[in-house]
């Protein structure tokens, strides 16, 4: 039997790399597109043990011919866009760039999906970012959208044209909105990775003290190992559909800041309020957690907080991993390099 081919952009990145995973353990045949090709990007397949198991091909977002080369030559059963400019923060600097590759990005591979490869399904990547601080409390795939940053408008673009290509064209696309998601191999940008790392520098005295931003907003958080799955799943239904994936609890950054330091043994204790808040060890007396206006937002989400019940009952899937094994794992990855 012939191998399915998958083509995932942005292969490189946390998704990617798991994702990679589970498709090479299914037998595909994966293809990694990527912007840059440097070995030095690739950590993360090195760190799981595939960098030799896939083919990276150049695949520029904001590139339309190469975009049309490779999806015309690449006769793929399955692409997942993962690729795109990920920092919400990052997108205020950068609206335009956001906007080229996190919008018109999807349109272009789209279009040559239509116009050269209409047998091929597609993944789009859309986020909960999407949903800004609309009050419905437990967002689903009914919920109205209220995009905040530049990011989330980009991604909506996307998600709306998967939606339009879908009815319009009989593509087989689909989006999903995922809630946030972190791993041992998130990038040190995003705060759960900044903390466990920060926190073990502070705990072997490399580092004086964790300094963040807004410590009181809710995500709902889940395991990027568990969330790859959905994204399989989504691409092998009879019928396209959009699916809420969360793991259906929030917490506040502080309460994982918390847990965390529970795990690394360092008792805190919290005082003081807003900008003068602080996180005390205890044991020493000394402040170890500071707040500092520069990692606040100009516009920030509140809470974030899904509900996958579809994906639960259509894709049959849910979360394995709890939030308490979720900042375990998170924790004794990253302890290991320490030791
Ligand atoms: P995002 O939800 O995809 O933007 O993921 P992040 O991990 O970057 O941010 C999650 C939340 O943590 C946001 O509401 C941030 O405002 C908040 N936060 C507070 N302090 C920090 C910080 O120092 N760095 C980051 N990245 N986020 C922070």
């Amino acid at each position: 039997m012939t191998k399915k081919k998958a083509l995932i952009t942005g292969v490189s990145g946390q998704d990617g790399a798991y994702l990679a995973k589970l498709l090479i353990e299914k037998g595909y045949k994966v293809f990694g597109g990527e912007k840059k090709v440097s070995k030095k990007n690739l950590w993360r397949l090195k760190e799981l043990n595939i960098e030799d198991k896939i083919k990276i091909i150049p695949f520029e977002l904001s590139n339309e011919a190469n975009i049309i080369r490779e999806i015309k030559n690449g006769n793929f059963n399955e692409i997942y866009n993962l690729a795109a400019q990920s920092y919400v923060d990052k997108s205020f600097s950068r609206p335009v760039y956001t906007s080229d590759v996190n919008a018109l990005g999807v349109s272009r591979i789209l279009e040559a999906i239509r116009q050269f490869s209409k047998k091929t399904k597609l993944y789009q990547a859309s986020s909960s970012e999407m949903y800004g601080n609309v009050k419905t409390k437990r967002k689903n795939e009914k919920t109205k959208f209220e995009p905040l940053s530049p990011y989330a408008i980009s991604k909506l673009h996307a998600h709306w044209m998967v939606n339009m290509y879908r009815n319009a064209y009989d593509i087989y696309c689909c989006s999903g909105i995922l809630f946030n998601h972190t791993s041992p191999l998130r990038g040190e940008e995003f705060v759960t990775k900044k903390i466990i790392s920060d926190l073990i520098k502070v705990k072997y005295k490399i580092i004086p003290c964790l300094i963040l931003g807004n410590i009181h907003v809710k995500r709902d958080w889940g395991y990027s190992v568990d969330y790859v799955e959905a994204m399989w799943k989504m691409l092998q239904q009879k019928k396209a559909d959009d699916f809420v994936i969360s793991s259906g609890v929030t917490h506040t950054v502080r309460d994982f800041i918390s847990k965390v330091a529970k795990r690394l043994e360092i008792d805190i204790s919290w005082q003081g309020k807003g900008l003068n808040e602080v996180g005390i060890n205890k044991k020493t007396g000394k402040t170890i957690i500071r707040i500092h206006k520069k990692f606040f937002r100009l516009n920030d989400i509140d809470y974030t907080y899904g509900n996958s019940l579809k994906a639960r009952k259509k894709l049959n899937w849910k979360p394995k991993t709890s939030f308490d094994n979720l900042v375990k794992i998170m924790c004794d990855a990253e302890l290991k390099n320490y030791r």
